[in-house]
């Protein structure tokens, strides 16, 4: 069993041995090193990004006695250096409306981190509306309109079943005429029938640029950091179905080990804008790249 203990962080069980006393040095060797994949490996990392990880940490320390701290600092700095260049706020254009579309699968977190972001913006003075777009679950409308209440923002939604573009283009021409400062774009994520999702996402794209060419300014995709690896293979979907350009990753105050978003920033670098915490409205922070390291270390 190779899954990291709280107590002794993620690289705690590279100083303990079952039945003895835990050591506070350990020599930097073949079967230390590939623990450390080992452990890397089990905290969601991905094997790639775990073995080039592992690797630099040990890169011209063979043969050294390594503490517990020094290794712990080893693994937060390498960390911290793959992270460092994703951790970018959500960029804002000074093109008003300024068009959000948020993407992801269901359950990912979109509802609740669209109005997290539009009760952050409506804070910074910003006039916000969002736009129901997963017109086919009922459910999904009603919560946003929840918490659309609860951000202050309005929340425009069609008739159950109807088309996600035509819904898109009257909330962009509203934003427009409100003189709105950002319009944020709910969409389904049905990925059961992706060939289906795929066309109407590109419709929804396709049908607010005939008003704005620019739009949409940013393309969210919402990612459970508690799918572990699976985020990944979403990465690879909606990048098919959209021209992503940022993460938004939910569910960080729970059990996820978190080793996924190193993956994730290690295979593709997209920008991550922020993380969920919670499920409560004040709950989205920005992504602190040594705060993240040092909690992902321990
Ligand atoms: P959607 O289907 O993608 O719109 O997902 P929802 O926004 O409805 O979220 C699905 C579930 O995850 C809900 O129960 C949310 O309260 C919960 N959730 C969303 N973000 C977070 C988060 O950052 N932390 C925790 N603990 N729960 C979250």
């Amino acid at each position: 069993d190779t899954k990291p203990t709280r107590e002794g962080g993620l690289l705690g069980r590279l100083f303990t041995r079952p039945g003895a006393a835990p050591v506070v040095r350990r020599t930097l060797d073949d079967d230390m090193l590939e623990q450390l994949e080992e452990l890397l490996i089990a905290s969601d990392m991905g094997v790639d990004t775990a073995l080039r990880v592992a690797s630099n940490m040990a890169e011209g320390r063979m043969g050294k006695r390594l503490s517990t701290q020094e290794i712990k600092t080893l693994l937060a700095d390498e960390v911290t250096r793959i992270m460092e260049p994703v951790a970018k706020p959500l960029p804002l254009f000074p093109k008003k409306p300024q068009v959000v579309l948020v993407v992801g699968v269901n359950g990912s977190g979109k509802t609740t981190t669209i109005g997290k972001l539009a009760s952050q913006f409506r804070a910074a003075g910003k006039s916000v509306v969002i736009a129901a777009g997963d017109t086919f679950r009922a459910a999904a409308v009603e919560q946003l309109e929840v918490w659309g209440q609860r951000a202050g923002v309005p929340v425009l939604k069609a008739a159950e079943g109807s088309d996600p573009a035509a819904l898109a283009f009257d909330a962009l021409t509203k934003a427009e005429a409100d003189g709105a400062d950002l319009l944020m774009i709910d969409t389904a994520g049905r990925l059961q029938n992706r060939a289906d999702l795929m066309e109407e996402l590109a419709k929804v794209i396709r049908v607010i640029r005939k008003k704005d060419p620019s739009a949409p300014h940013n393309t969210l995709l919402v990612l459970d950091a508690t799918t572990g690896q699976n985020a990944l293979s979403q990465v690879e979907t909606f990048r098919k179905m959209a021209d992503v350009t940022g993460l938004v990753m939910t569910k960080l105050d729970g059990t996820a080990k978190g080793g996924v978003l190193v993956a994730l920033a290690d295979k593709f670098g997209l920008p991550i804008h922020a993380i969920g915490v919670g499920e409560q409205i004040d709950d989205l922070a920005p992504f602190d790249p040594q705060d993240f390291a040092r909690a992902l270390t321990g």
